[in-house]
């Protein structure tokens, strides 16, 4: 389907269709954040499993960050075998010139900008500040409900981490989040593949502080808190998120100023995509977008 004068589809697979979405540019295709393809490159936003990295590790054809790729090198304990990129710095895919940016989700997650389409692709993010603006927004909505409103209770944390608990928090991403905030202030241990994934990323821990476990790990230790926005853990929360809020969302949208908005992961809410609407800023969704 044609969206902003650009070829954008789904690969499909079995009855449904591989994750997220491809895009032609001048006869190249981009997978985004997708299991690897037969033709086409792999742009790997970041190291989260739910964007399809580990599935791209033997895949020669995957275009990932230095530091995603040093992330899944030690998640998965195979060789990432694609090619590498500085966040910030430019790349050439195929003849295509591709700058990327920092998202600041997690550690080496970046967003890719096609300036010659004037087409940002910001896989999932926490800060949009260095984002360029552009015509066409493929972004994430996670947080895409008006009732998504929270702020990082990074106090409480610190509050709770001072009495030795253990503390919850997805291995990639949320626990280098958590490792930096405490080795400031107090410290922190890890359990062995969180602790694998921080030395990674130059995170160290150290002898002592609260013990930073994989959140389905929790009740191995006796329980403790959980490090999310999220409302499905049956744990006390401390609220940390690695994602904009509902605000930010919207913040994003008019900072880098498109024509067009794909949300190609997580779904916009109804309020959300009325609200494009009333801009003038035209909207998709994944479920609009066939193969
Ligand atoms: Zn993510």
């Amino acid at each position: 389907m044609e969206i902003g004068g650009i070829e954008m589809y789904r690969r499909k697979y079995g009855r449904g269709f591989r994750p997220h979405i491809s895009i032609l540019l001048d006869g190249t295709e981009f997978h985004v954040d997708s299991s690897p393809g037969k033709r086409g490159w792999n742009l790997i936003t970041h190291a989260h499993s739910d964007h399809y990295g580990q599935r791209n590790m033997d895949n020669p054809r995957a275009v990932a960050s230095a530091e995603t790729a040093r992330i899944l090198e030690a998640a998965t304990e195979k060789e990432y075998e694609g090619i590498t990129f500085d966040v910030g710095g430019k790349i050439r895919v195929q003849g295509q010139k591709i700058e990327t940016y920092p998202t600041f989700h997690i550690h080496g997650s970046a967003a890719f900008f096609f300036r010659n389409f004037e087409l940002l692709i910001t896989g999932d993010v926490k800060d949009y500040c260095e984002l360029p603006e552009c015509r066409i927004l493929v972004t994430e909505a996670t947080y895409g409900h008006p009732s998504h409103v929270f702020e990082d209770e990074v106090g409480k944390l610190l509050d709770v981490a001072s009495h030795n608990v253990v503390l919850g928090a997805y291995p990639i991403g949320k626990a280098q989040r958590v490792a930096e905030i405490l080795k400031k202030e107090i410290g922190f241990r890890a359990e062995e593949r969180v602790e694998r994934i921080c030395r990674a990323v130059g995170i160290c821990p150290d002898e002592n502080g609260p013990l930073i476990v994989s959140p389905r790990n929790l009740a191995r230790y006796g329980g403790g808190y959980i490090l999310t926005a999220q409302n499905f853990y049956r744990w006390p929360k401390i609220t940390l998120s690695d994602h904009l809020d509902y605000r930010g969302l919207l913040e994003m949208i008019h900072h880098c100023n498109p024509e067009t908005v794909v949300f190609y992961h997580g779904k916009p809410s109804k309020a959300l995509i009325r609200y494009l609407e009333s801009e003038k800023i035209e909207c998709k969704t994944l479920e609009e977008i066939k193969n």
